[in-house]
């Protein structure tokens, strides 16, 4: 039997990726924007709360088990920064360009240049689950100086991956997919769920 499952997303990439990978499963996946559900806010300081909130607003409001994913990039010799503020380092009107001129510039002084992306996954059965099922994947590598790559999003130009000798934004989305902390989430999600 296939069971409904609402993405509090509205990116189209992340809906085909997840529909994929979880309809083996039974789940058939509606994005949030299928159902008028309105984006939630993320006010919280941990990417787990923020997920949590993204994914309860979602089944609260559709009545479905709803899944939800949170993610960004955090640098160690930066206190963590970005972290939840990823999307918005920069500031408002978001930009990868303006997040990526000011994340190279900030790590300018600093001799360690490492850098791991973080995703978790938070699905709730109901709006009210007091056990939501959490998965998270960690991918590490080294900031650049200088992009390369013209694949990927957000910060993958200057995210260099020295077992591979290329940026993430130089990987297939099928390599990227295989390597990634969204990809590493994902696959224990299902594990979880199986
Ligand atoms: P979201 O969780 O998809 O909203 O991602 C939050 C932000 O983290 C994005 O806007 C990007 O700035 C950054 N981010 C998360 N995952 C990736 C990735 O795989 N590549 C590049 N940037 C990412």
């Amino acid at each position: 039997m296939t069971q409904s499952l609402v993405l509090a997303s509205n990116n189209a990439g992340k809906l085909a990726e997840f529909a994929q990978l979880l309809a083996p499963l039974g789940f058939a996946i509606k994005s949030q924007r299928e159902l008028d559900i309105p984006e939630a806010e993320e006010p919280f300081g941990t990417f787990v709360e923020n997920a949590l909130a993204k994914a309860r607003h979602a089944s609260q409001l559709s009545g479905l088990p709803a899944l939800a994913d949170d993610s960004g990039i955090c640098v160690p010799a930066l206190g963590g920064a970005p972290g939840v503020q990823s999307a918005r380092y920069a500031g408002e009107p978001r930009s990868d360009a303006a997040n990526n001129a000011k994340l190279v510039s900030d790590i300018a002084a600093h001799a360690d240049k490492s850098a791991y992306y973080y995703c978790v996954l938070v699905m709730v059965r109901h709006a009210d689950d007091p056990q939501p099922i959490i998965a998270d994947g960690v991918w590490h590598g080294q900031l650049i100086e200088q992009p390369r790559g013209q694949g990927g999003f957000g910060y993958d130009p200057y995210f260099f991956l020295p077992s591979l000798g290329k940026t993430a934004a130089e990987l297939s989305s099928e390599e990227k997919n295989n390597l990634s902390h969204r990809g590493q989430a994902l696959r224990a999600l299902i594990n979880k769920l199986s």
